[in-house]
This record gives structure tokens, C-alpha cells and sequence, in this order.
């Protein structure tokens, strides 16, 4: 609300930035604001103070950019999505907002080192991996290329966990990021929200209520509150919010109780409505499944809906028009119940009759699908789904009845099609399927690459996509290059300046120009020394961390992701095992040194990946300590991958390992940020990996193994996975190895489990792929024996990656799906 005569209200002075006026804010900040001044300082307290004046640049765009879009009207976009992997802020929004030589200098004038406090600032890890990094990387992308949005999520006070090695097992340990304040959010109680649970559904009351108009009467209700942190786009042109809601208790505590002498019953509902949003659930690619989940999929979901309505007919009176001024995409199935809640807003509290709220529905809501793995497909029991949210489950079912009534109607289905098409999954045990729903309650739904969204169609949702065949598109995802190029490696970023411009840094198709200087020796060298510098400082890091020595002037060869089996970081090691026995086998062949690295987390309940990092830890043990392939192999897990560390590792990779059972990544985009970076891709035909090579040229990505096709047409035939490894001297001599405990002698059959599985189903076709991987490694290890040719190879990377931009996805879902112009 205005205030009357603001117009007249004093305004803020223009902020200048030169080194002198930031070092004497900084000092003020230190003195005003922390309570301490420069000689008490501690490095955080430098960093709080460095933080707040990057922060008030910020927040002079922001409010300038919300301004911009009140009055410009146009359409909103509400990104919805339970996970933002967002990591450190500080050089992000220095950078975007232009600031950071100046910083840098004025930090340097009052004798602090920038880097030194930039890494004392938590990663902020309100997510699992990709899913919640493309969420992070699309806020960037919004605000850069102007499409006024907001974000909605759960601020956690406990994100991802933490990963620390125990004897090689991993143990997770809570992260704790929120422990020294997090200068970059505001909490804006005034906009608190009652979310409700349970309870029961009555028909509304008065001679208006319409037919479909119901009361529902929750018995738990929680207060939502919102945090909001500015999200600064590229040259600061525009500042977007990411609001993340806090679960709190309507009464602090149950004074009642408390006086009667139950002290802890009287502070329960305290913790109950707390614990909502206390933590992330740590699994990626696999449905939770937990009530707690549930739960946390509908409070941000109503809050979210209650807070774009609430702007919505504050600005506009109307909520027919809704769908005209707001765009909210949906990021997976998580916020998939917000179709029912905007439903349950515009009949019972609006009034509106079913067929107007469903379209209003339809044309305001689009979801992204993120993976066709089974187990990952979100579905609830219905008698959970009942007893939490009642008057959701009614609108669920008369949404379906409408549906498979138009499906019966349109005479293409048989029972079998009209089973699939179903909200509700009859086989066994009532279920809800979300991703239906979302389907169902959304215009478009787009999957994250070609091959992807090409396999949507005629898998999961083949029936639905008969019925509605317009609705499906492609988005395929991209990074933001200003972290994953400009702020990560500054050495390649200054280096691509001097050769093709600064044109490159607001348009990153412009990388083309690099091409011409492939060929180029001397800039060859100066390319390949701006790498050698990186991988030294990943070396000089992990001798730090984990007194880990690796040498940098052997090959780097990574794969760090979250451990999955269809990620196959199991055919990366047992390929490992392979080359050390086939180097100590051949001594005197001439082979390339390699540095083989692992990183990234298993869910906590995910044996096999669990099994996976100790085993790639027992390899390590057993290589690194063999003198027989000194300087020729390493193997080193680092542990607790996160986007800080990705940071440092993708600048420093020369091989990228991308290498998925076909048809089972939906896009990936870790294998974008290490292109970027001059990494080769050895690859599957998987994901994004096939635009990859579109892009980049077949001659410069090392492809390998089955395509999807072939993957199915082998599994269709009856694969026998005994027969491939009875093909293969060197597989089947790796295997023995691991399942006989060579790598574990202290527990011989700790991994004979997990090899029986690839002798008695491989599911993820890894013996099927294994011949295929090993030659191409032998290729890579060719191709490094020529500097040239890798260097060539590496600019080519480079110079065709600018597509792969989330600047350009995010242009193409604004005009697409959101149709901003
Ligand atoms: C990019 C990124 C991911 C996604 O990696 P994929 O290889 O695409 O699975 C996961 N975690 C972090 C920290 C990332 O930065």
C-alpha cells in the first residue's frame, strides 16, 4: 500500500563503486551494522560487511525492477519448485552487479583477501543435484534476460547433508548454513499465509454457494512465512525474487498446557509445524514417499497460490484474468498438488463453476518433467492423500471423472489406455498419480532434452499425449555462464576476452569466434596453461583437504554427480580395475598418466550407491599405493561434492565422464559446465549428450555404448548380460577381482552382491557397454598423447557451447510456454 505523497519522499543517492567509497562502506557496515570494528574483526565479520554493501546495489535494482513490473503489467512467471541448489551468493552478485574488480580492490586496500573471505560464505544447498541446480541457474537466467519472476520454495534449515568418509563409507552429518545469520534474506512476516491439514469438507453455506462450492475445515493449521533474497541478473539490469517459505506454529506455545503443568505438550505443535520445513529430503531421482513430504509439498504449494492470487487481485481485482498476467511452472511433480489447490481457491473461496476454474487452471499452470525412472514417478495413497487434504482428494476425483470422460468420448482408448490415463492408479493399493495431475492441470509439459522428451511421448505419458498431443514440447536445459564460465575460471574467461571480445559475456553464442583460434599453437598453449593452472589449484586443494597428491600434468578424468546406478559410476571403476591390471600386465606400453576422480552423494537409503563410494574408496587404497603404476593411475573420491566444489573441479577437468545407460538421463547438465570449460565429453548417447554432439561435432566428444533404441531392443530380446562378459577377457577378469575381494580383504564379500547383479540381470547394461567404454578410453588416452589435437578438440568445446546457455531456455520457455514477448 502506498503511502499518501510518496512521490515526494526523499530519495536514495545513486551508490557510486569506486574502491575508496566501497572500503569506507565496508569499514561503516563493520562499525554500524556488526558492532566490531576493523582491528576486532573476524573474517565472517569482514564477509557480513562485504555481503551488505554488494546487498544495497542489489536492493536498488530490485525495487526498481518490481516497480518496472507493476507498472508495465505484463505477464509473471512463478518458477514452483521444492529444491534450489543455489551455493554461494557473494561473487555471484558482485559479478552480476558489476562489482567485483572494485571489491576486490578495496578489500585489498584494508588488507583482506577476497578469496580468503568468499570461501567462508556456506553454500546455500536447498536441493539434491540437478534438478534443484537448474531451478538455481534459471532464476540467474530470468532476471538476466529481464522476464520478471519469482521463485517459490522451502527455505530448510537443514539442506543437503553433508558428506564425510568414514573408512571409505559414507556418513551424512547435517549441514548447518543458516549457523552466522544469512545477510542475503529479508523475512516478510506481513505476508504470512495459514496453511491447513486434515479435517473435514462440508457444502458451503448461503443461497449463493454454488454447486461445486464446498467449506473445507482443516484440524492442523501452520502460519507460512516468506524469506526473500534478490536474485541479481547479469549487469544488474534486473533483480527477481526468490521467496522461500518457514513453517511456524499459529501459537508459539499452547499456554493452556504449559500452565496446567504439561511442558512439553504445550511447545508440540511448536516443533510439529517447525520440523515441516526443517529438512530436505535427501533423495534425487527416487520418490520420498514420506506423510512429512507430502505435507511439505503442500504447504509451499498453498502458500505459494494463496501468495499469486493475493498479488494477483490486489493489482488486477479479478481472478478470471489470471491466467493473462501469471505463468507458474511447475519444476517436477513436487508443487504437482498446486493444480488442486488453485482448483480448491477459485470454487470455494471464488465461487467460480468447475468447467471456468478448470481452464483457468489449464492455461495458468505448465510443468517440466525430470525422469522417466519408475521409481521416481511421485504417487500417494489415497488414503493418505484423503486424511491430509480432503477437499484436494474430492477435486482429484471429479477432475478424473471429467478427464476419462473425454478420453471415453474421443473413442481412441481401450481400457488399458483409460487405466493409464487415470489420476488414480487402480493396480493394487489406491494411488494418486501426480504426474497425471500435473498433465492433466497444465497447457504444456515439456521434458528437459530431445531424446528425452521424444521418449515422454511414448512411454510414461503415451496415452495422455494420444489424447492431448499438443501439449508436450521440448526445453532443453542449459547453464548459467556467468558462474559456470566467467566467476568459476577466470583464467579461461579473461583468456577468451582477449582473443574474441567482451561479446561473448552477454550473448554466449558469440563463443563461435574462438573457433578460428583452434588451430592456433600459440593460443593452443596459452589455452592449455590457463588449464594446467587450474587443475594445479584443485591439486594444491585436495592436498589441503585430503592430503591427496595428484600430479597436474596427467590427464584428469572425472565424473562427479550423484551416485546413481544408471549414472554408472560402477562402469567408470570397474573400467579402473581394468586399465591398473592391464598397466601392471604391460609395463612397457606407453601409457597416458590419469588422474581418475569421483565425487557426489548417495541418498541415504540407497544401498548400492552407498557401495559404490566404498568401493571406489578400496580401489583407491589399492592403486595409489601400488608403486607398480606410480604416476600412471590415480583413483581419489572426493568427498562431499557441492556446487562450490564443482566450481572448483569443472575448470580442472580434461575428461568429462557422461556416460548414463541410454535413455535414462533426462538431460544432465553437469556435462554442459564441463564443455564450457574445455573438458572432453566420453559419452553415452544420452540426455543432452546427443544435442552435445550436435553441437560441438562428432569428431569432438568421445561417444561410446548402446543408444537408447538399442538399449531397449537388447533388453526386449532377453539380454543375457553372462554372455557379454564371457566375451570379454578383461570384464570378466575385473569382476572376479571385485567380487572375489580383492579391493576388500578385510570383508572379501562386501561386493559380491553388487557384481552378482551384473552377472544375473544389469539392469543398466553395464557389462553391455563395458568393451565399448574401454576402447573409447584407449581413444582418449590416443588422442592426449597429441597436446594439439586435445587442445583443438578442447577450444571446439568451448567455442559450440553457447547454446547450451540457460539464457537460451529460458528464452525459449518465455516464448513458448509462458508467451512473453
Ligand atoms: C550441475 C550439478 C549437478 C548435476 O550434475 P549432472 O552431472 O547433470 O547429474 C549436481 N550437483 C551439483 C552440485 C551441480 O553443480
Amino acid at each position: 500500500m502506498a503511502l499518501k505523497g510518496t512521490t515526494n519522499l526523499p530519495r536514495p543517492e545513486p551508490r557510486q563503486s569506486a574502491p575508496d567509497v566501497l572500503a569506507r562502506e565496508i569499514v561503516e557496515r563493520l562499525t554500524y551494522r556488526i558492532g566490531k570494528n576493523a582491528v576486532a574483526a573476524k573474517p565472517h565479520d569482514w564477509l557480513h560487511a562485504v555481503i551488505l554493501s554488494i546487498r544495497d546495489r542489489v536492493i536498488d535494482a530490485w525495487i526498481s525492477s518490481t516497480q518496472k513490473t507493476y507498472e508495465e503489467e505484463g505477464r509473471r512467471v512463478y518458477y514452483l519448485s521444492l529444491e534450489f541448489l543455489i551455493g554461494r551468493l557473494m561473487r555471484d552478485a558482485a559479478s552480476n552487479m558489476e562489482l567485483m574488480d572494485d571489491m576486490q580492490a578495496a578489500l585489498a586496500s584494508l588488507g583482506v583477501d577476497i578469496d580468503l573471505i568468499a570461501a567462508l560464505e556456506p553454500d546455500a544447498a536447498l536441493g539434491n543435484g540437478g534438478l534443484g541446480r537448474l531451478a538455481a541457474c534459471f532464476m540467474e537466467s530470468m532476471a538476466t534476460v529481464d522476464v520478471p519472476a519469482y521463485g517459490y520454495g522451502i527455505r530448510y534449515v537443514n539442506g543437503m547433508f553433508r558428506q564425510e568418509m568414514s573408512d571409505g563409507w559414507q556418513v551424512e552429518l547435517p549441514e548447518t548454513w543458516l549457523t552466522h545469520g544469512n545477510p542475503w534474506e529479508f523475512e516478510r512476516r506481513e505476508a504470512s499465509y495459514e496453511v491447513g491439514f486434515g479435517g473435514l469438507v462440508d457444502p458451503a453455506e448461503g443461497e449463493n454457494a454454488g454447486p461445486h462450492q464446498m467449506m473445507w475445515k482443516p484440524v492442523e493449521r501452520v502460519i507460512a512465512t516468506p524469506y526473500d533474497t534478490p536474485i541479481a541478473g547479469w549487469r544488474g539490469k534486473r533483480v527477481n525474487t526468490l521467496r522461500l517459505w518457514e513453517a511456524q506454529p499459529i501459537d508459539p506455545i499452547l499456554l493452556d498446557k504449559f500452565n496446567a503443568g504439561d511442558h512439553l505438550g504445550a511447545l508440540s505443535e511448536s516443533n510439529r509445524a517447525e520440523a515441516l520445513t526443517r529438512v530436505l529430503y535427501p533423495a534425487d531421482s527416487s520418490a520420498a514417499g514420506q506423510e512429512l513430504r507430502l505435507r511439505q509439498e503442500y504447504f509451499f504449494s498453498s502458500a505459494s497460490l494463496q501468495d499469486i492470487v493475493r498479488r494477483h487481485l490486489q493489482y488486477f481485482g479479478s481472478i478470471q484474468t489470471l491466467p493473462d498476467k501469471a505463468a507458474i511452472q511447475l519444476n517436477d511433480t513436487h508443487p504437482a498438488v498446486a493444480v488442486a489447490e488453485l482448483m480448491r481457491i477459485l470454487l470455494d473461496i471464488h465461487g467460480l463453476d468447475f468447467d471456468e476454474a478448470w481452464d483457468i487452471t489449464r492455461r495458468t499452470f505448465s510443468y517440466t518433467n525430470h525422469t522417466l525412472l519408475p521409481e521416481a514417478l511421485e504417487s500417494w495413497p489415497v488414503p493418505l492423500f484423503e486424511r491430509l487434504l480432503p477437499r484436494h482428494m474430492q477435486i482429484v476425483y471429479a477432475v478424473n471423472s471429467r478427464l476419462l470422460a473425454e478420453a471415453r468420448r474421443s473413442g481412441q482408448f481401450d481400457d488399458g489406455a483409460i487405466s493409464a490415463i487415470s489420476l488414480i492408479d487402480e493396480g493394487g493399493a489406491r494411488r494418486v498419480r501426480m504426474g497425471n495431475l500435473a498433465f492433466a492441470g497444465s497447457h504444456s509439459v515439456n521434458g528437459v532434452s530431445a531424446l528425452h522428451t521424444d521418449l515422454m511421448k511414448v512411454t510414461v505419458f503415451s496415452d495422455l499425449h494420444r489424447l492431448y498431443p499438443a501439449r508436450i514440447n521440448n526445453k532443453t536445459n542449459g547453464v548459467t555462464f556467468r558462474r559456470w564460465l566467467m566467476q568459476c575460471n577466470h583464467g579461461l574467461f579473461e583468456l577468451i576476452r582477449e582473443a574474441i571480445g567482451d561479446a561473448f559475456m552477454d550473448d554466449a553464442e558469440a563463443l563461435r569466434d574462438l573457433d578460428r583460434f583452434a588451430d592456433d599453437g600459440a593460443f593452443q598453449q596459452r589455452f592449455m596453461a590457463v588449464k594446467r593452472a587450474n587443475k594445479e589449484a584443485l591439486a594444491s586443494l585436495l592436498r589441503k583437504r585430503l592430503n591427496a597428491r595428484i600430479d597436474p600434468a596427467a590427464l584428469f578424468d572425472i565424473q562427479i554427480k550423484r551416485i546413481h546406478e544408471y549414472k554408472r559410476q560402477l562402469l567408470n571403476i570397474i573400467e579402473a580395475v581394468s586399465l591398473y591390471d592391464q598397466i601392471r600386465s604391460h609395463p612397457e606400453k606407453d601409457w597416458a598418466p590419469r588422474v581418475k576422480l569421483f565425487g557426489g552423494k548417495a541418498a541415504p537409503s540407497y544401498h548400492n550407491a552407498k557401495l559404490i563410494i566404498k568401493l571406489a574408496n578400496d580401489v583407491a587404497r589399492a592403486v595409489n599405493y601400488d608403486p607398480a603404476v606410480q604416476g600412471l593411475l590415480k583413483v581419489q573420491f572426493v568427498p562431499n561434492y557441492n556446487v562450490s566444489m564443482a566450481e572448483v573441479m569443472i575448470p580442472a577437468a580434461d575428461l568429462s565422464e557422461q556416460i548414463s545407460t541410454a535413455g535414462m538421463e533426462a538431460s544432465g547438465t553437469g556435462n554442459m559446465k564441463f564443455a564450457v570449460n574445455g573438458a572432453l565429453t566420453i559419452g553415452t548417447l544420452d540426455g543432452a549428450n546427443v544435442e552435445m554432439r550436435d553441437h560441438v561435432g562428432e569428431e569432438n566428444i568421445i561417444i561410446f555404448g548402446l543408444t537408447a533404441q538399442e538399449v531397449n531392443e537388447r533388453r526386449a530380446k532377453g539380454y543375457d548380460p553372462r554372455e557379454a562378459i564371457g566375451q570379454s577377457k578383461e570384464l570378466s577378469q575385473a569382476l572376479n577381482a571385485i567380487a572375489s575381494g580383492v579391493f576388500s580383504p578385510d570383508d572379501p564379500d562386501r561386493y559380491k552382491g553388487l557384481i552378482d547383479g551384473i552377472y544375473n540381470s544389469d539392469w543398466f547394461m553395464v557389462a553391455a557397454d563395458f568393451d565399448s567404454y574401454s576402447a573409447a578410453q584407449r581413444r582418449v588416452d590416443e588422442l592426449w598423447r597429441d597436446p594439439a589435437i586435445w587442445a583443438r578438440m578442447a577450444i571446439h568445446n568451448v567455442a559450440r557451447m553457447g547454446w547450451f546457455s540457460s539464457d537460451r531456455t529460458i528464452r525459449e520457455y518465455a516464448r513458448d510456454i509462458w508467451k512473453i514477448p
